[in-house]
């Protein structure tokens, strides 16, 4: 036995005892029946957050599937030159349909004339589109927070004494410890906000997740 061996031997307390810091977990199976049991305990699921994320990623893929289908429905051949790289034929399909769709965008559909079947499928995709916009956006409002960091990754309650000199603002990050004593731990993103009780130390912040990664710039909230 090695000293690495040595050292994850004595680290270890037997599955589901109790160590020095908390319950130590050996194998995904028991990962996953402990979570079964918070969930019973919570009356409600319990899970990583990575799967919350992925959840509503798979949300927003599904609806963005379900307006390519219809897009393709209203527009046969847009999305050839995906399916076809490389092909000159193809790409000429595409085109003509992509230019089909940006010219029947600029058409107006609530005139309060008739409408037919198509004009009624158009005006579903135009919804649709919108509605995809809008998730873009807010995806990626929730991906720059750093309140969301602060709340879930964190542990953090939310802030509700204002800064007197960064009055309630993302004010960017700064490396050296301001005097104001807003930032969020030590350093790094200027809150605006100062904390109303300590930052709890027992939550690990992931190294890097999805909610903390080193593109994240922007307003905090
Ligand atoms: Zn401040």
């Amino acid at each position: 036995m090695d000293e690495t061996e040595k050292k994850t031997e004595k680290g270890l307390a037997p599955a589901g005892r109790p160590s020095g810091r908390g319950f130590d977990i050996l194998s995904d199976e028991q990962a996953e029946a402990m979570l079964t049991a918070l969930s019973r305990y919570y009356s409600q699921p319990v899970m990583p957050i990575e799967r919350y994320c992925k959840a509503l990623e798979t949300w927003a893929d599904a609806l963005a599937d379900r307006t390519r289908r219809l897009t393709e429905s209203l527009y046969p051949g847009i999305y050839d030159r995906v399916k076809e790289p490389f092909s000159a034929e193809a790409d000429a399909r595409s085109y003509a349909a992509w230019k089909l769709h940006e010219a029947e965008k600029k058409v107006d559909r609530n005139d309060g004339l008739p409408r037919s079947p198509r004009d009624q499928s158009l005006q579903e995709l135009r919804a649709q589109e919108a509605f995809l916009g809008q998730i873009h956006f807010v995806f990626t409002q929730i991906r720059k927070s750093n309140l969301l960091n602060r709340l879930l990754y964190q542990g953090q309650k939310l802030r509700t004494r204002m800064c007197p000199v960064h009055q309630g603002r993302w004010s960017g990050c700064a490396w050296e410890a301001l005097p104001c004593g807003c930032q969020n731990g030590a350093g790094a993103n200027v809150t605006g906000w100062l904390l109303d009780e300590p930052e709890p130390a027992t939550i690990p912040v992931p190294a890097a997740s999805p909610m903390n990664t080193p593109e994240d710039r922007g307003p905090h909230e």
